[in-house]
């Protein structure tokens, strides 16, 4: 592919236009798939800053930690052959020019577009006061994961700072491994922010009875080691023995690079509901994204499935043509130890809750909102959660739902 590449008299490579994919994660590559797949047949390249084929993240907290797996790509290499679809790996793009429809990339190569697509995901937050010890990680990234996986194989004693998703998949998958975790949280229970204090309580249970620590309503004070980390000092002013930390505390939209481009960004690209950003023939999705609602919220989603749903979006529009009018049930999964949590539709901390089954481990629940049944969270539940999804499409009564 790289054949198309000219050079310009002042040096830099150039070539021409297409469509440009910026990031190398689910998004891009369920775009281009999408793209090719709705019949386009111009130019299609994707500009990626990882070296690797674009892969799938949700194993990385669970199988890959464990071992268990270590391809995750999304597609083989032929695939994007066949397709004819231009990988640039391992080229960050540095700088966006909307009038001149120009992308640069880390290397000095700038690229011309027709229509570009913002496809960058997230950065994962670190504690920047935390001092530079070796056995301090983060998880986002697949050479991340394996780099924890290392870590972990010899980790004794693991202290997770911050019970979401990513914190509470990685507690899991280290007790697989017969690592001692202290999984610390400032708020009440984990994942309280999302799903409630009442379900978090129960995901505290899941992991109490898996033999995890868990300290709840704590912060992490002080990191100390000489070298590699080997203390964790709590905000209450406990002392914790780690020869691991993993930082999960949220991640930040993959946005810096857009800086001086006029593109409007607000706790991610600010797009209207078909993906479409502020500058013309710019357009994002995935978890980069804060798509408008149709209640004219603007709102980011960092789950998978919500990649394809809006793939399935983006692509029509950016092609002029009709675009589906179907009505999404926004899902996610987490998986934590042998339990699948799956949430459907859009539960809120706020909402009243409804515990309709719990066996001690399991559960079920329903989420009301306006007397209207809103959101099912299940955990080991799986048939019970996705029966549920005409009842929140269709905004049943919560009475009729209980019935
Ligand atoms: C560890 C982990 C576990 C998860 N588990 C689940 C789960 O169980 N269930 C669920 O629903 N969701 C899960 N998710 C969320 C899901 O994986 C994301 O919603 C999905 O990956 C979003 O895809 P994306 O393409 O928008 O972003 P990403 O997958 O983050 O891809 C963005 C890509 O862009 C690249 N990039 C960034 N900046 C630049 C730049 N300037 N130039 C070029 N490239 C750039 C990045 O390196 C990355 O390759 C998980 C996420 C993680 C990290």
């Amino acid at each position: 592919m790289y054949e198309l590449l000219v050079t310009s008299s002042e040096g830099v490579k150039e070539f021409d236009s297409g469509i440009v994919i910026v990031g190398g994660g689910l998004a891009a590559a369920r775009t281009a798939e999408q793209l090719r797949r709705a019949g386009y047949a111009g130019r299609l390249t994707i500009v990626s800053d990882e070296v690797h084929l674009p892969y799938d993240r949700p194993p990385l907290s669970k199988e890959v930690l464990r071992s268990e797996v270590d391809d995750v790509a999304l597609k083989p290499r032929e695939f994007y052959d066949e397709k004819d679809i231009t990988l640039r790996l391992g080229s960050a793009a540095t700088s966006l020019d909307t009038s001149a429809q120009t992308v640069t990339l880390a290397d000095g190569t700038v690229l011309g577009y027709d229509e570009l697509v913002i496809a960058t995901g997230l950065v994962p937050r670190r504690i920047p006061a935390f001092p530079d010890l070796d056995g301090i990680r983060v998880l986002r990234s697949y050479d991340e994961s394996m780099a924890l996986r290392e870590r972990a194989s010899a980790a004794q004693h693991a202290v997770v700072i911050g019970a979401g998703f990513i914190g509470c998949e990685v507690a899991a998958s280290l007790r697989g491994l017969d690592v001692g975790v202290v999984l610390v949280e400032p708020q009440p229970t984990p994942l309280a922010s999302v799903l409630g204090e009442q379900i978090g309580e129960l995901v505290a249970r899941l992991h109490r009875d898996e033999g995890v620590d868990v300290r709840l309503g704590l912060g992490v004070a002080e990191v100390r080691g000489e070298g590699h980390v080997d203390t964790v000092v709590l905000t209450d002013g406990t002392e914790l023995t780690a020869d691991l930390v993993v930082v999960g505390i949220g991640s930040h939209p993959a946005t810096d690079w857009l800086d001086g481009s006029g593109i409007a960004v607000d706790n991610g690209v600010v797009c209207d509901e078909a993906g479409r950003t502020s500058a013309p023939s710019v357009w994002a999705l995935g978890d980069v994204a804060s798509w408008r609602d149709p209640m004219g919220h603007q709102a980011r989603v960092e789950h998978w499935s919500n990649v394809a749903d809006q793939a399935r979006v983006v692509v029509p529009a950016m092609l002029g043509n009709d675009v589906p009018a179907a009505v999404v049930v926004p899902y996610f999964w987490s998986d934590q130890y042998d339990v699948k949590i799956q949430c459907l539709g859009e539960p809120h901390a706020t909402d009243i809750v409804h515990l309709v089954e719990d066996d001690g481990r399991k559960f079920l629940a329903y989420y009301e909102r306006d007397g209207v049944l809103v959101g099912v969270v299940g955990a080991g539940m799986p048939g019970k959660v996705m029966k549920t999804r005409a009842k929140i499409a269709g905004a049943t009564p919560i009475s009729e739902v209980l019935e």
